[in-house]
C-alpha cells in the first residue's frame, strides 16, 4: 500500500523512513519497474507531485585537475575554453530572476583563475545579481575549509560535489591520484562550514560492479547529503577513457531509485547525462524518484564549450526555452514544475 499515484499532498517527512542496508541490497534485486514504483511513491510522499526548478551556470570549463573521465580535463588541448566574466554572470543571473528562478547553480572547473579569492568575488557577484532572496548553489570541486566558510559568509547557500565512485582504488584512478578519503575530507568541510550539502556519482564507470552501486547508494546515505546527483558515465573521446562502454539508462534509474529509498528527503536531479544517453532519460529518472530539473542558462555562446562528454542535449537553445518544453514532459507523468527554491529538507536516516 505504498504506491500512491503522483500528486499525493506533501506528507510530514518522519513518515517515512530511510531503507536500512539490508533493504538496500533487497532492493536492488527488484525488477526495475516495482523498484521505480516504490521510489516515485516515496518522492510523492516527500516532495509531492512538485519539480523543483534549478538554472544551471556553467562558469568556466578551465580545469586543472586531469580526471580520466572527462572532456574539460587539463590534458584535453582541443578544448575550447572559456570563464563568464562577472558582468555575463550578473546578467545571466538577472535573466533567470526575471524568468522566475530562485536557484542558481554555478558550476564549474577547478580554475586556476578562481583560486585564492576568485571564486569568493564571483560569489559575491552572484549573491548581488541574485538578491536576497534566491539561493546560490557552488560546485567549483575541491576547495579548504576556510574557502567554504568564507563562500558561506559571501551568501552561498549550498555546494555541490559529486565523490564519483564509493571504490577508492577506482576513485584514485580516475581522478589522476586523488583520493576518495580527500573527497570525503572536502564533504566534510563543506557541511562543516554551514552549506547545505551535495554529493553524488556516476554510474557505469569502467571497472565499477554491482557492489559499487549499492556502496555509491550507502555512502550516498552515510553523508546524509541534501541534494544528490546521479548520471550515467559517457566517454569523451578526448579521454583515455574514449574506448569505454559508458553507462547504460537502466543501471542509472536503478541508482536513482535506489538513493530516492535511501534518502527520502534528499533533493535529486533527473540529470543532463540521463537525457543525453537517451531521449526520455530524464523522464524515467523522474519515474524513479528524482524531483528536480535543471535547465541549462549558460549564455548559448558558451554552452557548446561546457563538453563534459558528447552529445550533450539543450545546447542549442536558450534555458528559457527549455522551461516550456520541459514543463510538458513533467506533466506527462502527472508532476509539475515548481519555482520554489527548494531548500534541503531534514534528512531521515
Ligand atoms: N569540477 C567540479 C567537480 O569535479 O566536482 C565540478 C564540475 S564537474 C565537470 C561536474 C560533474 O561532471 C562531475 O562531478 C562528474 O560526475 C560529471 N562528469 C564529468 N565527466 C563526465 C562524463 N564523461 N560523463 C558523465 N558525467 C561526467
Ligand atoms: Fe575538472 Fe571537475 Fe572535470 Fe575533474 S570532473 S577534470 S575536477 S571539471
Amino acid at each position: 500500500q505504498l504506491i500512491r499515484g503522483p500528486g499525493t499532498p506533501q506528507a510530514s517527512i518522519a513518515s517515512i523512513s530511510a531503507a536500512s542496508e539490508s533493504e538496500i541490497r533487497e532492493l536492488a534485486r527488484l525488477p526495475l519497474e516495482e523498484l521505480k514504483a516504490l521510489a516515485r511513491a516515496a518522492a510523492d510522499r516527500v516532495h509531492g507531485n512538485k519539480v523543483l526548478l534549478r538554472g544551471l551556470i556553467e562558469v568556466t570549463n578551465h580545469c586543472a585537475m586531469d580526471c580520466l573521465y572527462c572532456g574539460i580535463r587539463r590534458s584535453n588541448t582541443r578544448a575550447v575554453r572559456y570563464r563568464l566574466s562577472h558582468e555575463e554572470l550578473a546578467a545571466t543571473i538577472a535573466a533567470g530572476r526575471r524568468a522566475g528562478f530562485m536557484t542558481f547553480v554555478l558550476q564549474g572547473g577547478e580554475d586556476p583563475a578562481l583560486a585564492g579569492d576568485g571564486l569568493l568575488r564571483l560569489a559575491e557577484t552572484a549573491r548581488t545579481a541574485a538578491g536576497p532572496e534566491a539561493a546560490i548553489t557552488l560546485s567549483f570541486g575541491i576547495r579548504s575549509r576556510r574557502q567554504y566558510e568564507e563562500l558561506k559568509a559571501a551568501g552561498a547557500d549550498r555546494y555541490l560535489m559529486r565523490f564519483e565512485t564509493a571504490d577508492p582504488e577506482l576513485h584514485r584512478y580516475l581522478r589522476n591520484g586523488l583520493s576518495l578519503e580527500q573527497r570525503l575530507k572536502a564533504l566534510e568541510d563543506v557541511r562543516a562550514a554551514g552549506l547545505q550539502l551535495g554529493s553524488g556519482f556516476m554510474t557505469g564507470l569502467p571497472g565499477e560492479t554491482g557492489e559499487t552501486l549499492i556502496n555509491n547508494v550507502l555512502l550516498a546515505q552515510r553523508l546524509g547529503m541534501e541534494m544528490g546527483g546521479v548520471g550515467p558515465f559517457i566517454p569523451h573521446p578526448e579521454t583515455p577513457l574514449r574506448d569505454a562502454a559508458g553507462g547504460d539508462l537502466e543501471r542509472a534509474v536503478r541508482a536513482t531509485a535506489l538513493l530516492r529509498l535511501a534518502l527520502p528527503a534528499c533533493h535529486i536531479p533527473a540529470t543532463t547525462a540521463a537525457g543525453t544517453i537517451h531521449p526520455e532519460g530524464r523522464e524515467q529518472m523522474l519515474e524513479a524518484g528524482a524531483n528536480v530539473l535543471m535547465p541549462n542558462i549558460t549564455p548559448v555562446v558558451h554552452k557548446k564549450h561546457y563538453l563534459l562528454y558528447p552529445g550533450k542535449i539543450c545546447i542549442d537553445e536558450s534555458g528559457f526555452q527549455c522551461v516550456g518544453c520541459l514543463s510538458v514532459r513533467v506533466m506527462g507523468r502527472g508532476l509539475r514544475l515548481s519555482w520554489e527554491r527548494g531548500d534541503a529538507l531534514p534528512v531521515v536516516t
